[in-house]
């Protein structure tokens, strides 16, 4: 007879929940749901976290276990959530369209998608029938079943369902057991974890429907995503909403065509941007900005060419590591390859003279355009292209500037990003698998950006395997006024490519000497930069930004004259601005000018006339009082002024 303490050993299990540490001595072979409900803990819960790895509440207990547990709110509940509520969506597309195929249906920041083949194209109409059924899915409150099974069972069971994408999935898994998981009749292939049940799903709705290729690849067939959001409640997701709504209005591809900015046409190619003369103007506002800011700190201006021969893009490592990003071309027996970076060129400037520690730090700048074949489907507007240019730099010097430089640089994007009033956070990433270089360098590098950002007392994340294949990076993303953030300044550091070129100086032991470079940009690329300064200032662009800063209304012939002459006074004086010389009535003009989001209006009537003045009139709605030309150029020049001036808190 076994005695009865050890019956007890036996048959129960310590369960500790973290981070209280409150422990629980429960029976073996229980489910932590069922456990948490005995104990009237954590009615919120809707997942549980083992040893880091999220699991469901249905999980049975084994052994004594430490676990912390996962409510709806929190960013990894949302994610549990919406995962979920993209299954609920399979669920209720597959019960409303018969034979639809399945693909894949993650969850995304701020939402979920799935993916579906099917030969009709969903329309917004059917965006609210597929929610319509997902209530009810919601409303059978249908657990969520995790099942365990061999690889060729789930092949088997996704062929014999007809789900030729989930077995294409299954045929890339090397496991032996895969996990799949249930919702009444729905069955998917998925790593989970998922909320208990569909009734845990409360507020969600469906947002978009957009063309996706499978696997991301141009080559492959085109399926319909959908898109949705989950919140865990109502108005969360309410505010949302109303967050998207504003995100459309600012959407720079809207506002792009309509302020006349730029086009991207498919018999130019995807991914090409096509400046119209306003938005080229504003380009070289940028420009000019940035020419200045660089020279002001020391910089020299460098351009190379479009093109560099092969053998320059195999003795920098780019042939091996960077091939599939790059665009080729043979002329007269002669293989290049269009540049996807710039730094190669200034490799050879540097090379063209014995440089002495006195030179260092050189900083070479080119407002350099580059080619990436980035992949069709992740192309988007302005801030994913094919062609863009970077206001690209590389600082090159002694060892022990190195860390010098790197401060300078975060004080440079610091003092732009007061310019824009961007908010903006640091990470810092380290080596990826595809690399070239020594530990011993790896290690260098990654210790001086990781300095820098101390000295700063700055806080970062950090990216394990994130960097560039020659170097690790500081990456800074900037937040706009909707809170979205956007990659755009890089700092990364390159022991690889100084040894590649076989770069020296000459040092104060006049000894040879490697020097250390710095590849860094500060806005990154120029076409992403705009198309994120679009939607941050909704097109209403500053006044020392905006392409035309005031326009000039005459309101009728009469006035055309002095008009004209304001007009060209304006332009002879570097204001950007534009004059409409039309038959339309001054409310019309007004309206327009209003739409273009133009910071200043001139209107020209009797009193302008005769008195040889105007009298602006902001986009704000406030109108300036009487004043001559000059007094108005001054006026701009000082607003720009105090516009570029460099905000340190
Ligand atoms: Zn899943
Ligand atoms: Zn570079």
């Amino acid at each position: 007879m076994v005695p009865f303490f050890l019956i007890a050993q036996m048959d129960s299990i310590k369960f500790t929940i973290k981070p209280e540490g409150s422990t629980y001595s429960v029976d073996r072979g229980k489910t932590i749901a069922s456990v948490l409900h005995e104990l009237n803990l954590y009615p919120d819960a809707i997942a549980v976290k083992i040893n880091s790895h999220s699991a469901d509440l249905c999980t049975p207990l084994e052994q004594d276990v430490e676990v912390s547990l996962i409510n709806a709110s929190t960013a990894e509940g949302k994610e549990i959530l919406r995962h979920s509520t993209s299954h609920v969506m399979a669920q209720a597309v597959l019960e409303l369209y018969p034979g639809i195929k399945i693909a894949i249906g993650p969850s995304v920041e701020n939402g979920f998608y799935y993916d579906f083949d099917y030969d009709h194209s969903f329309s917004p109409d059917d965006l609210e029938t597929i929610e319509n059924k997902m209530k009810e899915i919601v409303a059978r409150d249908l657990p969520f079943k995790r099942i365990e099974v061999s690889r060729e069972k789930a092949i088997q069971l996704f062929t014999d369902k007809m789900e030729p994408y989930k077995v294409a999935l299954l045929n890339e898994i090397t496991d032996a057991t895969v996990s799949l998981y249930r919702q009444g009749e729905f069955i998917d292939l998925c790593r989970g974890p998922h909320v208990p049940s569909t009734g845990k799903i409360k507020a969600f709705k469906l947002t978009s429907i957009a063309g996706a290729y499978w696997r991301g690849d141009e080559r492959n067939k085109m399926l319909q995503r959908i898109y949705g959001t989950a919140f865990p409640d109502e108005s969360e997701l309410q505010e949302y909403l109303k967050f998207i709504e504003e995100a459309k209005l600012r959407d720079h591809r809207k506002l792009g065509k309509e302020l006349d900015l730029f086009s991207i046409y498919d018999e130019a190619g995807s991914g090409l941007i096509v400046y119209h003369p306003k938005g080229a103007l504003l380009r070289r506002v940028l420009e000019d900005f940035e020419v200045k800011e660089h020279l002001k700190r020391g910089y020299q201006l460098v351009k190379g060419p479009q093109i560099l021969r092969m053998d320059l893009w195999e003795k920098s490592g780019h042939i091996d590591n960077y091939r599939q990003f790059m665009y080729f071309t043979e002329v007269d027996g002669q293989k290049y390859g269009l540049k996807p970076m710039n730094c190669v060129a200034h490799m050879l400037i540097y090379k063209s003279r014995l440089r002495s520690y006195r030179d260092l730090p050189i900083r070479y700048f080119e407002l350099g355009t580059v080619n990436r074949h980035e992949k069709s489907g992740v192309l988007h507007g302005l801030t994913r292209v094919r062609e863009f240019t970077q206001d690209d730099a590389h600082i090159l010097c002694t060892p022990d500037q190195l860390h010098q430089e790197i401060s300078r640089v975060i004080d440079f994007i610091r003092d732009v990003m007061s310019i824009f009033q961007f908010d903006y956070e640091m990470e810092l990433s380290t080596r990826p698998e595809k690399s070239i270089g020594t530990d011993g360098d790896w290690d260098r590098a990654t210790t001086a950006l990781r300095c820098a950002l101390d000295n700063y007392h700055l806080s970062y994340d950090i990216n394990e395997g994130e960097g560039a294949f020659y170097g690790p990076k500081i990456d800074v993303k900037l937040k706009d006024c909707l809170g979205r953030s956007w990659q755009c300044a890089t700092i990364q550091c390159d022991f690889a490519l100084p040894e590649r070129f076989d770069l020296s100086y000459i040092g104060e032991d006049g000894l040879k000497h490697r020097p250390v470079m710095l590849h860094r940009v500060i806005l990154g690329s120029m076409e992403r930069f705009i198309g994120v300064l679009i939607e941050h200032y909704a097109g209403a662009f500053p006044t020392w930004l905006a392409p035309v800063q005031a326009i000039v209304l005459p309101i009728a012939d009469r006035h055309f004259a002095h008009a004209e002459a304001v007009h060209k006074q304006l332009l002879e004086h570097d204001i950007r601005a534009d004059i409409d010389l039309r038959n339309e009535s001054l409310r019309l003009k007004i309206r327009e000018a209003q739409l273009q989001k133009i910071p200043y209006m001139l209107v020209i009537g009797d009193r302008e006339v005769e008195n040889r003045g105007v009298s602006p009139r902001h986009r704000s709605g406030d109108d300036l009082k009487f004043m001559t030309v000059e007094n108005f150029i001054e006026k701009i020049k000082i607003l720009c002024s105090q516009e570029l001036q460099i905000k340190t808190t």
